[in-house]
């Protein structure tokens, strides 16, 4: 039998695009809470948490010296309602076929998975459960347990234990995702990464920092076949 490994799936802009739906109801969230305008491109939210998403934009609003959790946390409330209201009713977003057709490839070779993203758990379920793939999942790393990419594979492997009674090693454990953070967070922890590349001007500089594996295309044969 082949080894069984780990495989942690990003949510936004591997397993769906989120469109500009949910990063345009957070920044409506901020702005409401502090009375400034604020926008949200993509580069303010690809690879970061919806934590640190939110306390970045407090700080470009001079907001420093005021960013308390309880601030944070009204901000968040107010995002996760207006997702559970606007986003399942958005025909904006959609699946990427693509890491369907991975993750059914994962699960029947027997390898475990799980998701690793920067989405607080309340706002993966949203988006998940719209294309009824909450459930693919047995449990997930999210921005309620760490502020940053980089310490969620370690986390993950603790919490497989918990939930699956299994032990990985790092080297063992898959991150999919679509950015250069993604990648770090997977090289920082000694795990394997397969990035997609959605925006081929991100390209070069998801390349500068050394995925194992970087494609177009996360159905492709050559690298589903050689990383499971
Ligand atoms: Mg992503």
């Amino acid at each position: 039998m082949t080894l069984k490994k780990l495989f942690l799936f990003d949510i936004d802009g591997t397993l769906i695009s989120p469109g500009s739906v949910s990063r345009g109801l957070l920044a409506k969230a901020i702005s409401a809470e502090t009375g400034k305008t604020v926008e949200l491109g993509y580069n303010d939210v690809a690879g970061f948490t919806d934590r640190s998403i939110t306390r970045n934009a407090l700080a470009k609003l001079d907001h420093g010296g005021m960013v308390s959790e309880d601030l944070l946390a009204t901000i968040l409330d107010r995002y996760i309602a207006s997702m559970e209201s606007e986003f399942l009713t958005s025909d904006v977003p959609f699946v990427y076929g693509d890491c369907i057709t991975l993750l059914e490839a994962v699960e029947k070779a027997g390898h475990a998975t799980c998701l690793l993203t920067g989405n607080l758990k309340p706002i993966s379920k949203i988006k998940l459960e719209k294309f009824g793939l909450w459930d693919r999942f047995k449990f997930g790393i999210f921005a309620d347990d760490a502020e940053e990419k980089s310490s969620m594979p370690r986390l993950a492997r603790e919490k497989a234990w918990d939930v699956l009674a299994e032990s990985y090693r790092l080297e063992n454990m898959v991150l999919v995702g679509d950015t250069a953070q993604d990648a770090e967070a997977a090289n920082e922890n000694g795990c394997e990464s397969v990035i997609v590349c959605r925006k081929p001007e991100k390209r070069e500089l998801i390349e500068s920092v050394n995925p194992t594996f970087l494609v177009d295309d996360l159905s492709d044969q050559a690298v589903v076949s050689a990383v499971i």
